[in-house]
């Protein structure tokens, strides 16, 4: 169903009446296309931090760096200042976008803040940030790159779990279509470590004393590989297929990433298996997967054939009509693809909405039995025989009901917190017996004919309260599947996404 509501809002009467009202600006998301395939601006590349330890010059030490950004964009040594990494360069220039130290108007900025191990170092990142963040081109991008908060330093874990409220709260109040994520990277802390590989090269500004303080010893390992195994993770949330996920927190392993042969089909050669294929979330995923050079089977109930066979013959699919809860689905899955499947999504899942008080057990039963149950068992037997290839990606379908409850939903958001519970536990386990990745999407309101039928006050509410002030579309949630399945999306393990706009439902 259209959103009215955001057409008007886009024509002057509709912008000069709601911001007199006060009533939510929601602005166009710019999505990837083939005439869109980039963010509009150049990518700004900070550093806060440096590891250097806090001190009082923090704001001039925010600008050095970010001249030495300046510089890195002309060849020079960017890894070694930010510390994290001489591969991130490389990984930035990747994203195709001009990677500069200062901009009028960037399109997307990296603020690097691996470094910033101390309460007074928090300083860097405002320093940083304060000056760009009102430049920033509609629709654009910040991401902050920390590391994992360490259980035997609490003075950096306060400094790095500080930069997940700060992103958090930065998305709520960013707007104009722009979002803000925080990317940990793998750094370990070695306490009592010498300073880490940083040289602070010679790019400083006269005028700033870089503190004698030793720094604290976070060491992000492997350098330039600790970069190249976020590429993927750069690359979805420094483009326009990350439209509609902002506030989001992603840690990434330590894992080597695989290559990818042909950017332009990084999936090709791979099988992908899509469940509930057939219309919504489902058919968007399964084209998104298509489009990036998978062969992909379409999984749906044998009642949709028809829709399901129109699907599959507009994608180049091959349909299979199946209950995904039949006890031999593993098995007829796995005849399916007798070469193995690189990548299997779950995304079939139902509703049977009622309060408890008034559920019988059949709409329990029959929530949980495919929204979970088949989920956890056709994974695992699907794992056991072997059909998920070494390099496989699984990426399970859970909601932001299953991490913030809904009224009239325990069956539901029990099944959806079941899936968080799933991948973050196979999915280290999984890639050490099996080579194979599990994560998890988490939508919010994505307009779909489901959330069509949904009455019109709750609908609407459903649609603004997120920090977009929209609904998202299938297309939000399949890009965001793309990117777990990504060949060189081997570091992203175990982790949920929530594609919701940073609704206000749950964290
Ligand atoms: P949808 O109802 O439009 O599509 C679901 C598909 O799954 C249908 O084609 C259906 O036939 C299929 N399916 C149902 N039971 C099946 C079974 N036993 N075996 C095989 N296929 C089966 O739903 P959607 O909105 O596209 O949602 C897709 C997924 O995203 C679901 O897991 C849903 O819970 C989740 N989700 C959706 C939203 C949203 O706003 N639309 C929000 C959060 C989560």
């Amino acid at each position: 169903m259209a959103d009215r509501y955001l057409h008007f809002t886009g024509t002057a009467p509709g912008r000069f009446l709601t911001r007199r009202l006060g009533l939510p600006q929601p602005a166009p998301l710019r999505r990837w296309s083939l005439d869109t395939p980039r963010l509009e601006g150049p990518l700004l590349h900070l550093t806060a931090g440096s590891g250097a330890g806090a001190g009082a010059d923090t704001g001039a030490r925010a600008r050095a760096q970010a001249g030495a950004g300046a510089r890195a964009s002309a060849g020079a040594d960017v890894g070694a200042v930010a510390g994290t990494a001489a591969g991130l360069a490389e990984v930035l220039a990747g994203v195709g976008l001009p990677v500069v130290g200062r901009a009028d108007r960037p399109g997307a900025v990296v603020l690097d803040a691996t470094g910033v191990t101390t309460a007074a170092g928090l300083g860097d990142v405002h320093a940083a940030l304060h000056p760009v963040v009102r430049s920033l081109a509609p629709g654009g991008r910040i991401v902050v790159l920390g590391t994992v908060p360490s259980p035997d330093d609490h003075h950096q874990a306060a400094a790095q779990q500080a930069l997940e409220g700060f992103v958090r709260s930065l998305g709520k109040e960013i707007g104009r279509g722009s979002t803000v994520q925080l990317v940990r990277l793998p750094g370990v802390r070695a306490p009592g470590a010498p300073a880490p590989d940083v040289q602070v090269p010679d790019v400083r500004v006269p005028d700033v004393r870089v503190p004698d303080v030793p720094a604290s010893g976070i060491r992000l390992p492997g350098g330039g590989a600790t970069a190249q195994g976020a590429a993927s993770t750069l690359r979805f949330l420094l483009s326009p297929r990350s439209a509609y996920v902002s506030g989001q927190v992603i840690e990434l392993t330590d894992a080597t990433p695989e290559p990818v042969t042909d950017p332009a089909a990084p999936l090709a050669g791979r099988t992908a298996l899509v469940t509930g294929a057939a219309r919504g979330i489902g058919a968007a995923v399964a084209s998104v997967l298509a489009r990036d050079g998978a062969r992909v089977i379409a999984l749906d109930v044998p009642g949709v054939r028809e829709e399901l066979e129109r699907t599959a013959a507009r994608l180049g699919a091959t349909p299979l009509p199946l209950d995904i809860t039949a006890p031999d689905a593993a098995d007829r899955i796995a005849a399916a693809a007798p070469d193995g499947l690189g990548v299997l999504v779950h995304n079939a899942g139902i509703t049977r909405d009622r309060r408890l008080a008034n559920m019988p057990a059949e709409r329990w039963t029959s929530v949980i039995e495919v929204n979970l149950d088949s989920v956890l068992r056709t994974t695992d037997e699907l794992l056991k025989a072997g059909t998920i290839r070494r390099g496989g990606r699984i990426v399970a379908t859970a909601s932001i009901a299953g991490i913030a409850g809904n009224n009239g939903q325990t069956n539901y958001a029990a099944s959806k917190a079941g899936i968080i519970g799933l991948v973050r536990s196979l999915g280290p386990r999984a890639a050490a017996d099996h080579g194979v990745t599990v994560n998890a999407v988490a939508p919010g309101f994505i307009e779909t004919k489901m959330t069509a039928a949904v009455p019109f006050f709750i609908r609407e509410a459903g649609r603004r309260m997120n920090s977009l002030s929209q609904g998202g579309l299938p297309v939000d949630v399949a890009e965001a599947v793309a990117w777990f399945a990504q060949p060189d999306s081997t570091a992203v393990n175990g982790q949920v996404l929530r594609v919701c706009g940073q609704s206000l439902l749950g964290a």
